[in-house]
């Protein structure tokens, strides 16, 4: 249970109230290309609308490094919003955030009025957790609402230092969810239960690995990382991505795993290729014996077999991180079946954010799961047992 006030606690009557969200959306050409993270927002804002709040919506978008990037203008995010909202949501065009369009534009709010800000990041001091921006932001508002699960592992002016100088800061409806469906499935799961660990490296997921060997009863390793594991194992790797820092490690998990009784189920064929690239030669090799010249861009068909075979024995499914390069068509497959098997499963299926809920949201198996994080980052700290500063920040129940 989350231990900290939502906004069912808090009445915003008449009440200025600073919204973070998280409309980090992907943008081409001023076009949002994913709006799901918008979407997953409206719950917050529209509780705050009809209860008569004057509701100040905050941001990042990419990162502008302290300077005013058009191209990440939060402007589009206004438009769609409005239309999300069937209402106008105002944009307060300031380079600096916080500045004669956004007091002009707050001074004049009417209950149930939105108004959203320019992109945070324009200002330096945002991912310092600086005390100026902070205090700015608090100024334009009576009440703060953290709602952006997707920089809640962060500690910045707009979700953390912002509440130091509020007296009402609260989480809200996504933030709320995000912790119910990812704290449930680690720490109170029903079992069996698996996680599926892919991506790039090793080196980053070391964390998530520990703990997560501590509380699961399969752990799948997939993605560039396994081949670390495979080296450790005494196999051959060729070009593949590696991490010899990290052998002993590898084999430490392994003895963690054999101790615990935990299943630790590690790739046994890729598909490997000449280059690094979707026209490169490729074929299906056993894994650890992947010749010189050569490297693992996927898992092979018989581990998709595998893990799809250990996805259908689970109850609850937590999955962060691709199988392959997915994002060359001819490295996807490996992703994809992983991504067929949490659809067609009955279990708790929670995908962390990132690369792995771009995939499943692409392949239309988006609302074949149980929960899919707007926050990869974040969600990959709550799997480490970390605790979230923009969580931290808000005030207890
Ligand atoms: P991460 O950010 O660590 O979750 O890694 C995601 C990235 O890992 C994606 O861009 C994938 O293309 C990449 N990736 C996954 N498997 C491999 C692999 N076998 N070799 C190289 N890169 C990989």
């Amino acid at each position: 249970m989350l231990n900290k006030k939502t906004v069912d606690d808090i009445n915003v009557k008449g009440k200025r109230v600073l919204v973070r969200c998280d409309f980090n959306v992907p943008l081409i050409d001023g076009k949002i290309t994913d709006e799901n993270r918008l979407v997953a927002a409206l719950p917050t804002i529209k509780k705050l609308i009809a209860d008569g709040g004057k509701v100040i919506l905050c941001s990042h978008l990419g990162k502008p490094k302290g300077e005013p990037k058009p191209e990440l203008s939060l402007a589009p995010v206004a438009v769609r919003l409005s239309e999300l909202l069937g209402q106008e949501v105002k944009f307060a065009a300031d380079p600096e955030v916080v500045g004669p369009n956004a007091k002009a534009a707050v001074e004049a709010m009417k209950d149930g009025d939105v108004i959203l800000l320019e992109n945070t990041r324009y200002r330096a001091e945002e991912t310092k957790n600086g005390e100026e921006f902070s205090k700015e932001l608090a100024s334009l508002c009576d009440v703060f609402v953290n709602d952006a699960f997707g920089t809640a592992h962060r500690a910045h002016c707009s979700n953390v230092g912002v509440t130091k100088y509020v007296d009402t800061a609260v989480v809200g409806y996504l933030m709320e969810k995000e912790i119910a469906f990812l704290g449930n499935a680690v720490n109170n799961p029903e079992r069996p239960f698996v996680a599926i660990l892919g991506g790039s490296k090793v080196s980053s997921k070391i964390s998530v690995i520990d703990n997560l060997i501590d509380k699961v009863d399969v752990l799948i390793i997939g993605g560039g990382m396994a081949y670390t594991f495979a080296k450790a194992a005494g196999g051959t790797v060729g070009d593949s991505l590696l991490e010899m820092d990290y052998l002993d490690y590898a084999n430490k998990m392994k003895e963690k795993a054999a101790a615990k009784g935990v299943k630790l189920l590690l790739p046994v064929d890729n598909v490997v290729a000449d280059a690094f690239s979707n026209d490169a030669n490729t074929q299906v090799v056993p894994a650890g014996q992947i010749p010189d010249g050569w490297e693992g861009l996927d898992i092979g068909p018989e581990t998709a077999k595998l893990f799809a075979d250990a996805v259908k024995t689970a109850k609850t499914v937590v999955w962060n991180g691709p199988m392959g390069c997915f994002e060359m068509p001819k490295f996807a497959a490996g992703t994809k079946a992983v991504a067929a098997a949490l659809a067609e499963t009955d279990a708790v299926t929670i995908i962390g954010g990132g690369d792995s809920a771009a995939a499943v949201n692409q392949l239309g198996y988006g609302d074949k799961m149980t929960h899919i994080s707007t926050g990869g980052g974040a969600s990959l700290e709550f799997l480490e047992g970390k605790e979230l500063p923009g969580v931290a920040a808000a005030n207890d129940k």
